[in-house]
C-alpha cells in the first residue's frame, strides 16, 4: 500500500509540552508543564452559559458570533484600551485566540509570505503560520530583557516580508512590550506596509505596576493591527473555545469567511457565558487577577532561585524560564526529564520556544496553580538544592 499521511504531519507532531504532561502523569508528579489555569471560573460567566443552554441558544450562531459578544467585547476593548470598535463589523469571536490566528493567517496572508516572529516563541504561532504556508522569520532575543532594536527589525527584512507577530505578555518570556518598543514596530510596520499580528491572551496578567499598551491603539496602527485575545485564561475556561480578533472591516469579513468555513461559529451557549462576564465582571477582578498572579510567580521565582535554578523574572503571563544548565543531562529534554525524575515536577524544556536548538539550558515553568500545588511545588524544589 503506498497510501500516507500528508507531508503537513511534520507541522503537527506532538508538541513537547505533550509530551511532559504524559511522562508527568505517568510519574504522578506535578504538572508546571502545562498551561493550564487550574483556578476558579467566575460564577457569573458559569451561570451565563447554563442560562444560555437553558434558554435555547444552542444552534449556530452568526459566523462571527452572537451580537451579545460581540458588542460585550467592543465594549471592554473600549474600556480597557480606549480603542473604539466596530462590533458588527470590526470583531470576529473563534474557536479561541488559536482559532482566530488560523483564520487571520488564511485570510491575510499567502503561501510563502514571511511573517517577522521573536524568539523565543509559543509553538502554536510558528506551526499556525507554516500549516497555512507562511514563513516565520526569527528575531532571537536573549534574557533577561529579551530586548531587540530597529535594526535587528530590518536585518530580518525582504522583500516577502508581509507582518510582524507580537505577543504581549508574551508565552514563554513573560515580556511585556514596552511602549518605546511597539513604537519602533509600528514605524516598522508603516513604513514597510506590514501587518502588526497580536496575541494578546495574557494581558490581564501583568505585575510589576505594569501596563498593557494593545498595539492597535498607537498612532496609525488601527487600521493594519489583528488584534488576537480571549477569555481562555482570564476566566479559567480554556477548554470551552471562546476567542476573538479585532480589526478594520477590511479584513474582518475574509477573516470571518474562514472562521466559518473551519469552525462555523464558537459555541453559542458559551459565548453567551463569556458575554455575560464582560459585561457584569468589574475592574476590580482583573487587579485581583494580576496581584494573584503577582504573588504566585514571586513564590516560584524564590524557590527557583533557591533550587540553583536562576529564574529570569517574567513580567506578565503565568511562564517563567529558568536557567536548568545545572541539572544533569545532555539536552534540555534530558535536563527536564532528569528534574521530574528527582523533583517530581514536570517543566518544558526550553528548546520548545526556539529554532535550531536554542534554549537548551531554560526550562519554562507554568505557576497559574492553586495555592497548595503551587507550594508543593515549591517545596520540591528547594529538596533540590538541599
Ligand atoms: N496564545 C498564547 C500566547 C498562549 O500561550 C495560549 C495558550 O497557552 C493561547 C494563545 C491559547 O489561547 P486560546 O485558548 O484562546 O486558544
Amino acid at each position: 500500500m503506498s497510501l500516507k499521511v500528508s507531508k503537513r504531519r511534520e507541522l503537527v507532531a506532538q508538541s513537547e509540552i505533550r509530551s511532559m504532561s504524559i511522562e508527568c502523569d505517568r510519574v504522578d508528579g506535578i504538572n508546571l508543564s502545562q498551561g493550564v489555569c487550574d483556578t476558579e471560573i467566575p460564577i457569573i460567566v458559569r451561570q451565563g452559559a447554563h442560562a444560555a443552554m437553558e434558554n435555547g441558544i444552542n444552534t449556530y450562531t452568526r459566523y462571527d458570533g452572537l451580537a451579545e459578544l460581540r458588542s460585550a467585547i467592543a465594549a471592554k476593548q473600549e474600556r480597557f484600551t480606549g480603542m473604539k470598535v466596530d462590533s458588527e463589523r470590526e470583531v470576529i469571536v473563534s474557536a479561541g485566540a488559536t482559532g482566530a490566528l488560523l483564520c487571520t493567517c488564511l485570510a491575510l496572508l499567502n503561501p510563502g509570505d514571511e511573517v517577522i516572529v521573536f524568539e523565543p516563541f509559543y509553538g502554536y504561532h510558528i506551526s499556525t503560520m507554516e500549516t497555512t504556508q507562511a514563513v516565520p522569520v526569527y528575531i532571537k532575543t536573549d534574557p533577561p530583557e529579551w530586548k531587540f532594536s530597529y535594526e535587528d527589525l530590518e536585518k530580518k527584512r525582504t522583500g516577502k516580508t508581509r507582518a510582524i507577530l507580537v505577543s504581549t505578555p508574551s508565552n514563554p518570556s513573560g515580556k511585556v512590550f514596552s511602549s518605546n518598543e511597539l513604537d519602533m514596530i509600528a514605524t516598522f510596520a508603516s513604513e514597510h506596509d506590514l501587518f502588526v499580528i497580536t496575541d494578546e491572551i495574557y494581558e490581564h496578567f501583568i505585575y510589576d505596576g505594569l501596563r498593557h499598551i494593545a498595539p492597535a491603539t498607537l498612532p496609525g496602527m488601527k487600521n493594519r493591527t489583528i488584534t488576537i485575545s480571549g477569555v481562555s485564561k482570564t476566566y479559567s475556561i480554556t477548554g470551552w473555545r471562546v476567542g476573538y480578533c479585532i480589526c478594520d472591516a477590511e479584513w474582518a469579513e475574509t477573516i470571518g469567511y474562514f472562521n466559518d468555513l473551519i469552525y462555523v461559529c464558537a459555541p453559542a451557549p458559551l459565548q453567551m457565558g463569556v458575554a455575560e462576564g464582560l459585561l457584569n465582571i468589574g475592574g476590580e477582578y482583573y487587579e485581583n487577577l494580576a496581584r494573584d498572579y503577582e504573588r504566585k510567580r514571586d513564590k516560584i521565582c524564590d524557590a527557583l532561585s533557591r533550587a540553583g535554578l536562576e529564574p529570569y523574572i517574567p513580567q506578565g503571563a503565568y511562564y517563567v524560564l529558568a536557567d536548568i544548565s545545572g541539572v544533569s543531562g545532555a539536552t534540555g529534554k534530558d535536563k527536564a526529564m532528569t528534574l521530574l525524575y528527582e523533583t517530581k515536577i514536570a517543566c518544558v524544556p526550553g528548546e520548545a520556544f526556539f529554532q535550531n536548538g536554542g534554549g537548551e539550558t531554560l526550562g519554562r515553568f507554568c505557576f497559574a496553580k492553586d495555592d497548595e500545588v503551587l507550594e508543593e511545588a515549591c517545596r520540591r524544589l528547594i529538596k533540590l538544592r538541599t
